[in-house]
């Protein structure tokens, strides 16, 4: 599937494998091209992609950036991608709410204006609002209800864009980090890395949060990164059905950096709160505080009547690239010909994924690129076959069919021997890239029951020790030879 090999020439080179780089590797394995993404890490989606919260959000409040209009255009797109690459996506929904009489004014305020702008939405009241959601706060005096807001697993949702680009061709070479280039007469001749040259005409730098230090690298130092943290709650699931939709309160006051965070759920109905917005020390700065989970247990907490909010089974940050002038996608030729910017992408990054993706394409034409379509282009991926969710019947059958789906590791999620292999047999090597792409480790437990058997099936598939058998790579090895 991917590979560590990296190739000698290629006529594009994608670097970052995130969920921007694998789309646009897809979207270009859709033309007569030799494409190659190269990835530092052991595998696809480990950057800002990683610490997502998956809303396919249906808009943002800064309607004249950049990464509104693509937000708007990703959101109608999303059940098309969702479809042919066969990822979990559900549209929840999302309620606005106004608790306060002043929110309740902004309220009125917001909803003529999203009207105005063509945004699907409704207004209800108070006990509209109570029969969706009964466990609304008595303060609740109405909400918007922005029926196309959407959830997927951004991580699968990347594995997914890059196993169908591997499919039509595209190579994804991983744990090789692209270390500088080789410019002649301002124009990209080849990109170096620690496993050697690529030659190429075109870069495309999709390298999310380290794409400030790669427009170093050709020698762009024009734009700061500011790093804005966001820690994420994930709640114990068997709390999951207290509510069905996103919730939002009104803001009074719009802040342009942030859309505000939300009261979510996961694609399988795991209460998520989140993120806020802080300023990171740094790039690896993923530290929760104390701080964090008050500041985000204050603000959404007054939105339900009832929550047991101590029931946190889990809490990460992610980091936002940002350009500190625009707020906003970096997409675009440079001065340096042949050097492409698809960088800063900061949320809603991940709903805007494929439109990013085709507007690279457009880029690359009009810098000068030939785009013969592919006739052979096959546009569908398979999920993992996973037994959630089959009747017994299904499932008699999937165990007569493969008796390891009999066996089940995980289970809290219910993920069994068989989607373990599986999932070996498609590209990952590390407990990570298996916790990705199966959901075990992720349930209530979080890998206390199921690790063990994890790391003997890996170490039988692969043939190796299990001395060997790392949590995310290089130095995460879970057990030490004698
Ligand atoms: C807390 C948080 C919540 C979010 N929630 C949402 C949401 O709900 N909905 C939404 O639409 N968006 C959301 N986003 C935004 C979204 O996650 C990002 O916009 C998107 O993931 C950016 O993807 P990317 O591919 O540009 O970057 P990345 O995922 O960071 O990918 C870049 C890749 O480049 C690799 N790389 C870097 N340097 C090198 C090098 N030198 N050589 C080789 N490889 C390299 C990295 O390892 C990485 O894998 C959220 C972001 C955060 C931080």
């Amino acid at each position: 599937m991917f590979t560590e090999e990296l190739p000698k020439r290629a006529d594009i080179v994608i670097i970052g494998c995130g969920v921007v780089g694998c789309a646009i590797a897809r979207e270009l394995s859709k033309f007569n091209l030799s494409v190659v993404a190269i990835e530092k890490e052991p595998d696809v989606g480990w950057g800002v992609t990683k610490g997502n919260v998956g809303m396919v959000h249906p808009f943002v409040p800064q309607f004249g950036k950049l990464k509104s209009k693509m937000v708007i255009e990703g959101n109608k797109k999303f059940d098309e991608v969702a479809y042919e690459l066969d990822i979990p996506f559900h549209r929840f929904g999302l309620l606005i709410v106004a608790l306060l009489f002043l929110q309740f004014l902004a309220l009125i305020f917001a909803f003529f204006y999203l009207k105005l702008r063509g945004i699907k939405i409704k207004w209800l009241r108070r006990g509209r609002l109570r029969e969706l959601e009964p466990l609304i706060s008595r303060k609740a005096k109405a909400a918007i209800f922005v029926p196309s807001a959407g959830e997927t697993d951004p991580v699968k949702l990347t594995i997914a864009y890059a196993e169908n680009a591997v499919k039509n061709g595209v190579k994804i070479v991983l744990n090789t980090r692209v270390t500088g280039f080789e410019i002649e007469n301002n124009e990209v001749k080849a990109v170096i890395t620690d496993k050697g040259k690529i030659e190429t005409r075109f870069v495309i730098n999709a390298a999310g949060l380290y794409s400030d230090e790669i427009e170093k690298l050709v020698g762009i130092s024009d734009r700061k990164m500011w790093h804005g943290k966001g820690v994420m709650l994930l709640f114990d699931p068997f709390i999951g059905d207290m509510y069905h939709h996103f919730i939002a309160p009104m803001p009074i006051r719009l802040d342009p950096r942030t859309k505000g965070g939300i009261i979510g759920l996961t694609v399988d109905g795991v209460p998520i709160w989140g993120p806020n917005l802080v300023e990171a020390k740094d790039k690896l700065d993923v530290g929760v505080s104390r701080d964090d989970i008050e500041m985000i247990i204050q603000k959404f907490k007054p939105l339900l009547r009832f929550f047991p909010d101590k029931w946190i089974m889990k809490y990460y940050a992610g980091v936002r690239p940002i350009d500190e002038t625009s707020w906003d996608f970096v997409l675009g030729p440079t001065n340096i010909r042949g050097f492409i910017n698809a960088a800063y992408i900061l949320s809603p990054g991940l709903t805007a994924s494929q439109v990013i993706a085709e507007k690279i394409v457009d880029i690359l034409r009009s810098e000068g690129l030939q785009l013969v379509p592919k006739e052979d282009f096959y546009p569908y991926r398979k999920d993992i076959k996973s037994i959630r969710g089959l009747n017994y019947e299904e499932l008699d059958k999937l165990i007569y069919e493969n008796e390891m789906y009999g066996n089940i590791i995980c289970a809290c999620n219910q993920v069994t021997e068989a989607e373990i292999r599986e999932a070996i047999r498609r590209g990952a090597r590390t407990i990570d890239s298996i916790k990705f792409r199966t959901n075990a480790c992720k349930g209530r437990c979080q890998g206390s029951r199921c690790l063990h058997k994890i790391i003997e099936i890996m170490a039988d598939e692969l043939g190796i020790d299990i001395s060997k058998i790392t949590v995310k790579g290089e130095s995460s090895e879970i057990f030490v030879e004698d």
